[in-house]
């Protein structure tokens, strides 16, 4: 831990800004206090905010794409080379396994500033030709960065879904300006340093921490000069940011809740189903977007099924972070925990049946304090249960029976949410029936949480507004213009 920065600073226009205003990183493991963040307040929010807009006026306006796919493998290689430190900054704000944060978060920071250095020679445009009363015209078109990108970003996944959106930004010559989580602000300010260790010219990248309502996020979504706002967090904050950016009508992408659903059929390879579903609904101690909160099983495996489950949620370790083999690690913080646990207590009053957890464990040494909650798995509950309806955000999922696929198809969709749902068949015939009535943005047959980072990526209803990932983030990025030309 000694390793870790204990002040976080600001990054704005190539320098590191400390401010007076400070608040505590607490660490989810034990309660202590990891070190003070500097808030940014509106004036230093305005400042990086001109700031990004005087870089596009700058060299980084006039850069190549290739000068550009240059600097962002730079910046991978910088990642690289300060990796481990990046793992310890991401468990340290998390909590989360030291392998977990090794093999998908860092690893993944990686491959955004790859995939999208290298995706972004692959933005063309369109060619027309039509015959007119004047002759035969040509329009084609042409992209440009938007301009100023204001990145705002959660906690659950902390450098995977900032370099997510930051990595494209720039790859299509924008600048930013990234708000990352209040609770999450180490791997954002390594991401700051590499950045000025690439040579990334002063304003093209910019980094303001603070809370958001009141603070360095409101002042980023209210500032008149953004031109497009990427988002990833709760559906009501999004709602919230909508509001901000309508007057100045700005591009939005919005990454937002999700309720997600698991099928498993009776036809499914039982163990492998078991396995995926324990890992749909605990990775990460549930706090995916992606997780698996509503399970629904097809009769005949029910009872089977639900006692599996059982038997691997009550087997998994949990801990601290450097515990080998750990796989739940604690929650973001105390007040997320309040959160998950007073939908432990609400569920009873909803009649659930508690399978496992339910409860918080006890450990009898200084983990006590941490943010700790046991996999919990409920059943019984109607499908009108607000523990049903409402995302949760913890390691939590409510089994439930079904008979036919047209029954549970009906149950998937009946959400407000779409993000994403799993199936779990050997009948593929079944798997293409089933998997395009979801309502949702992206469907999993016989797996979880794989990424081909070229994919659309996106959700519908309260999930979000928009796709990214492969060329859909080049088209958020970039603002198109049509050029007709009679020759
Ligand atoms: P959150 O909405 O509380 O916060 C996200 C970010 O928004 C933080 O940086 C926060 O400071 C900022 N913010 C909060 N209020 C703001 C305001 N009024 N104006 C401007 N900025 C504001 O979300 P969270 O708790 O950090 O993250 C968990 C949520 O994110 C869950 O709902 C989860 O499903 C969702 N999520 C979605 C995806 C996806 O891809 N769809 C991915 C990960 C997480």
């Amino acid at each position: 831990m000694s390793s870790l920065h204990k002040l976080y600073r600001n990054y704005v226009d190539g320098q590191f800004e400390q401010t007076d205003k400070t608040f505590p990183n607490i660490s989810p493991v034990n309660g202590q206090e990891l070190g003070q963040i500097c808030e940014a307040n509106a004036e230093l929010v305005d400042r990086a905010v001109r700031a990004a807009r005087a870089a596009l006026h700058g060299p980084w306006g006039q850069t190549s794409q290739a000068e550009r796919a240059r600097i962002l493998h730079a910046v991978a290689d910088g990642i690289e080379k300060r990796f481990e430190a990046f793992v310890d900054a991401e468990v340290a704000d998390t909590g989360r396994s030291r392998q977990q944060a090794r093999k998908l978060d860092i690893r993944r920071g990686v491959q955004n500033f790859r995939t999208f250095a290298d995706l972004g020679g692959l933005a063309g445009g369109e060619c027309f030709e039509m015959r007119t009363d004047e002759g035969d015209v040509f329009s084609y078109t042409v992209r440009k960065p938007h301009g100023v990108v204001a990145i705002i970003s959660p906690w659950n996944l902390p450098m995977l879904l900032m370099t997510w959106k930051v990595a494209p930004a720039l790859a299509c010559g924008n600048t930013v300006v990234v708000k990352p989580s209040e609770e999450t602000p180490g791997t954002a300010t390594l991401l700051a340093e590499v950045m000025h260790e690439a040579g990334v010219p002063p304003g093209v990248f910019n980094l303001v921490h603070g809370f958001g309502g009141g603070s360095a996020g409101e002042a980023l979504s209210r500032h008149p000069d953004i031109d497009a706002i990427t988002f990833t967090g709760e559906s009501r904050t999004g709602s919230t940011i909508m509001k901000a950016v309508a007057d100045g009508v700005k591009e939005v992408s919005f990454e937002l809740g999700g309720k997600n659903a698991a099928v498993v059929f009776a036809d499914c390879d039982f163990d492998k189903a078991v396995a995926g579903v324990v890992r749909s609904s605990f990775t990460n101690t549930g706090q995916v977007c992606l997780c698996s909160e509503r399970v629904y099983v097809q009769r005949p495996i029910f009872d089977r099924f639900v006692a599996a489950m059982k038997q691997r949620a009550d087997a998994l370790e949990i801990g601290s972070p450097d515990v080998d083999g750990l796989e739940i690690g604690s929650l973001i913080s105390h007040t997320h925990r309040d959160k998950v646990l007073s939908y432990f207590e609400l569920a009873r009053e909803e009649g659930a049946t508690v399978v496992a957890g339910g409860e918080v464990p006890h450990f009898g040494d200084e983990r006590d304090n941490g943010a700790y909650v046991r996999p919990t798995i409920w059943t019984g509950l109607p499908e009108t249960a607000r523990c049903v309806k409402e995302e949760i955000f913890g390691p939590v999922c409510h089994i439930a029976p079904f008979d036919t696929e047209a029954e549970v198809i009906a149950m998937v969709n009946d959400s407000r949410y779409g993000l994403a749902a799993s199936v779990w068949t050997r009948d593929i015939a079944r798997a293409h029936q089933v998997t395009r009535q979801f309502d949702v943005g992206i469907v999993w047959v016989n797996t979880w949480f794989l990424r081909d980072l070229r994919t659309p990526f996106g959700g519908t209803g309260l999930s979000g507004i928009g796709r990214e990932g492969g060329r859909h983030s080049l088209d958020f990025y970039s603002s198109v213009s049509t050029i007709c030309i009679n020759p």
